[in-house]
């Protein structure tokens, strides 16, 4: 057994939203206090015990950050590496650098993915060559930026060739790869721990669906067989061994006939993974914090069917009238500003027993 970090102990999340949040106040159940690094709006930070609003840039507020903080860990991927360097030269940071780097870029982490021996959509770099980067993925392909894209931006889709430079030019330049495209029937995410001493537990995998690129519900179960079930999670495991991860991640799945194909990870607490709060005697937040501190890992095993819907936008104003029905959660974030396609808050729908 590892040792497990005091109680009283600082833990460091860097990133502010919701995700933050959910963590922080799974963490003040476990007895610890948090540290928030945000610069910008940080819902996360009214939940926390301390924050430093500084960017990504600023060496020296991060290094106090660093030396506030007993361990690290962190909402988001995109954080820069000479931010890295300094915090994780001070302090533990959990999940580490490999993960990160993997992630970070799609390129990077399609390669993984392939060397692991799983399988991805056809891919290629994309260079000054659109037409023939396209004949490796094959066509109709998405063009994704390699670092910074999520809830579906920076992407184009190419449905026929003479739409190559169109879509090209629409990323402004930015590094790119080609993704063929995969016809899936479903797709499904996997959310897995892997704890300090190696052990791993895994949620069973949710079924998601997405509107305009933004995640919409996630369903438990997901209707897949049971064997696709099992593979989902050895893939996830596969992947977290690999890496020898310490944290949560969320490992996004495509369906097809000839079995599972990956689409990304995210090297953290994913919103497809939500549902855990009501369907798990440890849910993924928890999960996380007891990974990073040494706790044993909470076991995964799913007591009931749930439908996460995210509220998006003026969904909010739904919240009052979906909390008065009955087994409905309600989750919210706590931001100050309402915006179309910004995630307000979700609910946890209980519609049975496991
Ligand atoms: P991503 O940002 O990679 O998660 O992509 C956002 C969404 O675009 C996914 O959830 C899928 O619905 C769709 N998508 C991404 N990559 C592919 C692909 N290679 N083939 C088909 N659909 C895809």
């Amino acid at each position: 057994m590892t040792d497990i970090l005091p109680s009283g102990s600082t833990i460091g999340i860097l990133g502010g939203g919701q995700l933050g949040r959910m963590l922080a106040m799974a963490a003040a159940r476990l007895g610890y206090k948090t540290h928030v690094y945000e610069p910008g709006a940080a819902p996360a930070a009214d939940v926390a015990h301390a924050w430093t609003q500084a960017g990504y840039d600023d060496l020296d507020a991060l290094r106090g950050f660093a030396e506030a903080c007993d361990v690290i860990t962190f909402e988001f991927e995109n954080i820069p590496a000479d931010a890295l360097d300094v915090l994780s030269g001070t302090t533990p940071l959990y999940p580490d650098r490999r993960a990160l780097e993997v992630s970070q870029d799609r390129m990077i982490e399609k390669s993984f993915l392939r060397d692991l021996g799983l399988e991805t959509a056809p891919f290629s770099a994309v260079t000054s060559d659109i037409r023939a980067d396209l004949k490796q993925s094959g066509v109709p392909a998405i063009l994704k930026t390699r670092r910074f894209g999520y809830d579906g931006k920076g992407q184009a889709r190419v449905m026929q060739m003479d739409e190559a430079e169109a879509a090209l030019a629409s990323l402004n330049g930015a590094p790119a790869i080609a993704e063929g495209f995969v016809n899936f029937s479903a797709e499904i995410s996997v959310i897995a721990a892997r704890g300090k001493d190696g052990s791993v537990a895994a949620y069973d995998p949710g079924e998601n669906v997405h509107v305009d690129g933004i995640l919409s519900t996630t369903t438990l179960p997901a209707q897949i067989p049971a064997s696709l079930r099992t593979d989902a999670v050895l893939i996830a495991s596969r992947i977290l061994n690999a890496l020898d991860y310490v944290g949560v991640m969320g490992v996004e799945l495509f369906v097809t006939p000839n079995g599972l194909v990956v689409n990304e990870i995210a090297p953290r607490v994913h919103n497809s993974g939500h549902w855990t709060q009501a369907g798990c005697a440890v849910d993924q937040f928890e999960q996380h914090i007891r990974a990073i501190t040494g706790w044993p890992l909470g076991d995964g095993s799913r007591h009931a069917n749930v439908v996460m819907e995210n509220l998006i936008g003026e969904g909010v104003d739904l919240a009052p009238s979906l909390a008065a029905e009955p087994g409905v959660q309600v989750h919210l974030y706590g931001k100050a500003e309402t915006r179309a396609g910004r995630k307000m808050g979700h609910i946890n729908r209980v519609t049975g027993a496991a």
